[in-house]
């Protein structure tokens, strides 16, 4: 083992074993944002061998202030936050190998990428992709890290299947809906927390020391110093659908999960289309500057703008339109743009 990881290796926790274990392991991080960028670093800086890091977004400005893999570049170049994400993990450890997916935690996709991971890390904005990822987490028996911030307040939870209750059981007891969107704003100190809590829990899942992972639900307050520790184990439901004897996994059916979606804490909305498919962004371009939209670029996405409405296109077709929360008004626009 290199000199690179000696702190670690010396670590009791850890050890040289525990080294070849983090470099033969992948982890799968769902979110590139505040949590996502933080999880992404340490554990790239840990040696994890293998991490795939999926993101819907691109880098703003209003970013900067807690998501620390970004730079103001980023900002001016409207890079993805996966592509982003992925230049700046492999600047610092190109010991490891980086899978970044510019796109949607759907379903489907989540399905097709957690069978082959060995921890999976919560760090999306919203519900209905975190319960997605619970079931997934269930159906592939796959341990994974819960956590999320708002101001300065933050949570995290691990989950093992078969083992401790899952997202699902938890909702019985702990009001967890509400733990989605920063709209009361957030300061970068509570997304630290939540990030330690989350990458202490996967070095102990990666190292394989389960007596070790925490098994009660950890809360914050950074504000009003206040901290709590929730012991969990009578919160595991029978009839769970998720876990329980009689599951059905209802998160994974795609029929529930919404194609046009507020996103969380912003005035946009996001339009998947029915069919998912690559679209020529250059021919896209040059048809709406012909119709006197303004239009910018890079390779992953386009940013359109004409008479105060404002969007980006992805490769994948999917757009988010700014400036409204209003669907309906949102899938005029998207459509009057990709006709
Ligand atoms: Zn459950």
């Amino acid at each position: 083992m290199n000199e690179r990881y000696s702190r670690q290796v010396l670590f009791p926790g850890i050890g040289k074993e525990g080294q070849e274990k983090i470099s033969r392991k992948h982890v799968l991080i769902i979110g590139a944002g505040a949590l996502g960028s933080g999880n992404a670093e340490i554990l790239a800086r840990a040696g994890v061998g293998k991490i795939t890091i999926v993101d819907r977004d691109y880098v703003e400005a209003s970013n900067l202030q807690r998501q620390q893999l970004y730079t103001e570049e980023d900002v001016a170049e409207k890079l993805p936050k996966a592509a982003a994400a992925e230049k700046r993990l492999k600047a610092i450890n190109s010991d490891v190998e980086i899978r970044a997916i510019i796109g949607d935690a759907t379903p489907e996709m989540l399905e097709e990428l957690v069978s082959d991971v060995n921890v999976m890390i919560d760090a999306t904005d919203n519900f209905e992709t975190r319960m997605a990822m619970n079931d997934a987490a269930q159906k592939y028996n796959v341990p994974w890290i819960y956590g999320a911030c708002v101001g300065s307040f933050g949570m995290s939870f691990s989950i093992i299947p078969g083992k401790t209750p899952c997202l699902n059981c938890l909702l019985r007891t702990i009001p967890l809906q509400g733990m989605t969107c920063d709209t009361g704003g957030i300061i970068s100190p509570t997304v630290q927390m939540v990030i330690s809590h989350q990458t202490a829990e996967a070095l102990k899942m990666l190292v394989e020391d389960w007596e070790a992972v925490r098994t009660s639900f950890v809360s914050f307050d950074l504000w009003r110093n206040q901290y709590s520790s929730m012991k969990m184990s009578k919160a595991k439901f029978a009839g769970c659908l998720s876990c329980g004897e009689e599951r059905t996994y209802p998160y994974l059916d795609r029929d529930n999960m919404t194609k046009t979606t507020v996103l969380c804490g912003r005035d946009t909305v996001q339009i998947r289309p029915a069919k998912a498919g690559e679209i020529s962004l250059e021919q896209l371009s040059a048809q709406l500057c012909s119709l006197g939209y303004k239009v910018k670029g890079n390779p992953y996405l386009l940013s359109v703008e004409m008479g105060g409405e404002r969007m980006v296109i992805f490769q994948d077709g999917r757009a988010l339109i700014h400036g409204t929360k209003d669907l309906t008004h949102a899938k005029t626009i998207y459509q009057r743009i990709m006709g």
